[in-house]
């Protein structure tokens, strides 16, 4: 069996892949390590603009927060989205999914879901949080009306980058060889009231097959979500691709996805784990995607490459 081994996204991926990897190398189950990993970027207040409490909220100024959890072994998942005052969403996720005969609860009732749980009602607003949302807003205090931000009015413009994005994706493999992954967020930065991303969709933001391998996406859900990307980066590498193949032609897709509505690509980027234990990642250009790698006692920060239209 390959060493146990962890990816998750960006820069506070390093956060997560940590968490995990003791979890990991303690002999803990894949998905049990990488929902630690991804807990521990929701518990960090630090990750401003990022997952969970504290992070930017919609354009209404309500911070709502999507996850899901899926087991390789036995394909179990579960997923919660549009949920409000629940600090540890991923951890929800993980509830429907053993506690349900189903795999999405959402809004209103996935909180009460939680509540029936013992999950505490919590406070998810930072004063840094509110101030930048009140500075982002001056026409919604002047005039008492919502002014969306220039970035959200076509997801293709959206620019994904350190300072605006919104997910960690935690792929894990443990010492018996399943695969196991996390993905929360609370979504694009700014989003319309009501607005999902890709990242608590099954297939989408995350898929994990023992037998094929494990995916998971960030950057402009819309845009994931409509290649059903993890999916179809997992399917790739089930047909034989690598995972650094299977990454590079879902950017492809999401290239011409964009060339077919006449519109240049969004800021999108894949993570890949293949049954062997070999990963890959990839990134639409302006992406600037970087991702965590933790195996043995290592966590290394790595780039990912950029897959232009043109590739
Ligand atoms: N994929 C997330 C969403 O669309 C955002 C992100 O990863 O930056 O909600």
């Amino acid at each position: 069996m390959p060493d146990p081994i962890v990816i998750a996204t960006w820069p506070f991926g390093k956060v997560a892949a940590e968490a995990a990897l003791k979890s990991l190398n303690r002999g803990e189950p894949a998905l049990d390590a990488a929902l630690v990993g991804a807990q521990a970027v929701e518990n960090d207040y630090s990750v401003r603009t990022s997952v969970g409490f504290g992070s930017l909220p919609d354009r209404l100024g309500r911070l709502t927060l999507d996850a899901c959890v899926m087991d390789g072994k036995t394909l179990s998942c579960g997923a919660v989205a549009a949920v409000e005052h629940i600090k540890h969403p991923a951890a929800l996720a993980r509830r429907v999914m053993e506690k349900t005969p189903h795999v999405f609860l959402v809004g209103e009732a996935a909180k009460w879901f939680a509540l029936q749980q013992g999950f505490p009602l919590e406070v998810p607003y930072t004063t840094e949080a509110i101030k930048e949302w009140l500075e982002k807003h001056p026409d919604f205090r002047k005039k008492g009306e919502v002014k969306p931000p220039a970035p959200c009015d076509n997801p293709s413009d959206i620019n994904v980058d350190e300072h605006n994005h919104d997910t960690v994706t935690v792929l894990t493999q443990d010492k018996k060889g399943n695969l196991g992954g996390v993905c929360t967020t609370s979504g694009l930065a700014y989003k319309l009231p009501g607005r999902v991303g890709d990242s608590p969709i099954i297939g989408a933001g995350l898929y994990v097959d023992d037998l094929a391998g494990a995916a998971g996406a960030t950057g402009v859900g819309e845009e994931i979500i409509r290649i059903c990307g993890s999916s179809f980066v997992v399917e790739q590498m089930r047909g034989g691709k690598s995972p650094q193949e299977a990454c590079e032609l879902a950017c492809k897709r999401v290239s011409a996805a964009a060339a077919r509505r006449g519109v240049h690509p969004a800021a999108v980027a894949f993570l890949a784990l293949d049954p062997k234990g070999n990963t890959g990642a990839a990134c639409t250009t302006r992406t600037n995607f970087k991702y965590a790698v933790g195996r043995g006692e290592k966590v290394e920060m790595l780039q990912a490459k950029e897959i232009g239209p043109d590739a």
